[in-house]
């Protein structure tokens, strides 16, 4: 595991290279995990080093010098404020007891795969869902993780990442599932089978991509790229950023709307404009950007649920239900007053930085 930081302060955000400094580098075969408690007494160990250390720079500070004169010019102190990573990785940091049939550390939210859980399933996403009601109530760890020793830890500092969450997970599933759909129908690409109808998506989206100068990595749209078998649910298998060319489909479902189920009309829409905004938005969301990201959050989830039930009710295994839904969930319906963009907890920068 890499343990990295960086600075709110730093001019350089954008340059992974120079604003992620690496704390540790623990090999996974190097852990040692206790076999009762399933904690990984390797890392937790590493935290509290680490966590004894940035307690030094809150309580005691560095003074900053003038290199000329050698006079102090200024007190640096540093506050550890949020903790961003994957699942696995936040699972492991914060001895994450919810597991199986739990799938969320900020509520008590069910997969439903028992009769006594299904009331708290994560799959009911009206505002008045059990679930909601559990927010906050517990703390997520029996034992106690190194970095609770913080200075003014807080839970609600551990973020999920939007990366995984959405671009390599429900992003994907959506994307995914659309266009299986669109294919297999005949009248949304040219082509009278689908290997044809396949050559000409992949056309269409290199285009639309290539006139609005996006990045694109998929070189050509397949079944493997979509995961499109009888026995698996679709997703699109590219990078994260190709997530994006939902762009792409939206105008593709504008054209074809009449059709489309209005639902999934709807899950395209919503979810081009919420990722929209919060990339073009600042590290804090104005007023209105909130309430678009509240608003079309709650349309996107909605839709999103129904496309999938209505998917499971004609027998079609298509718009994948997983935890990552609800977590997504989560960052869309979050509306404490500082209105931090989710955008700024995405790990894209850190693996950029991991790469070089
Ligand atoms: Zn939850």
């Amino acid at each position: 595991m890499y343990l990295v930081w960086t600075s709110d302060l730093s001019p350089y955000l954008t340059d992974s290279a120079a604003s992620r400094m690496v704390m540790a580098i623990i090999p996974a075969e190097r852990y040692i995990i206790d076999p009762i408690t399933g904690v990984n007494l390797t890392l937790q160990a590493a935290c509290l080093a680490i966590a004894e250390s940035f307690n030094r720079l809150s309580r005691e500070g560095l003074n900053v010098c003038d290199l000329y004169s050698g006079e102090t010019v200024m007190e640096l102190r540093g506050y550890v404020t949020a903790f961003r990573g994957d699942w696995k990785a936040l699972k492991q940091t914060f001895n994450f007891k919810r597991y199986a049939d739990q799938v969320c550390w900020q509520c008590a939210a069910t997969k439903g795969l028992s009769p006594e859980s299904l009331a708290l399933a994560y799959t009911n996403v009206n505002t008045d869902a059990p679930w909601v009601a559990t927010i906050g109530d517990t703390l997520p760890w029996d034992y106690e993780p190194g970095y609770t020793l913080l200075e003014g830890f807080d839970v609600k500092f551990i973020h999920a990442d939007l990366l995984h969450i959405y671009h390599l997970g429900t992003g994907r599933d959506l994307v995914g599932s659309a266009l299986v759909h669109m294919l297999e129908t005949r009248g949304f690409f040219e082509g009278s089978n689908i290997a044809a109808r396949l050559a000409s998506a992949t056309l269409e989206v290199r285009r639309f991509c290539k006139e609005r100068k996006l990045p694109l990595k998929l070189h050509k749209l397949s079944r493997s790229k979509l995961n499109w078998n009888t026995a698996d649910m679709p997703e699109l298998r590219s990078s994260g950023y190709d997530t994006y060319v939902v762009k792409w489909l939206v105008e593709v479902t504008t054209r074809h709307s009449a059709q489309l189920p209005a639902q999934l009309c709807t899950a395209l829409w919503t979810a081009d404009q919420i990722l929209s905004t919060l990339a073009k938005a600042g590290r804090w969301l104005s007023v209105e950007e909130q309430e678009l990201k509240e608003c079309y959050g709650a349309l996107f989830t909605r839709s999103y649920v129904e496309v999938a039930n209505s998917s499971l009710e004609r027998r079609k295994r298509a718009y994948r239900l997983r935890p990552k839904l609800h977590l997504w969930h989560h960052i869309l319906k979050e509306s404490r007053p500082p209105r931090i963009n989710p955008h700024v907890f995405s790990t894209w920068t850190d693996e950029d930085a991991l790469k070089k």
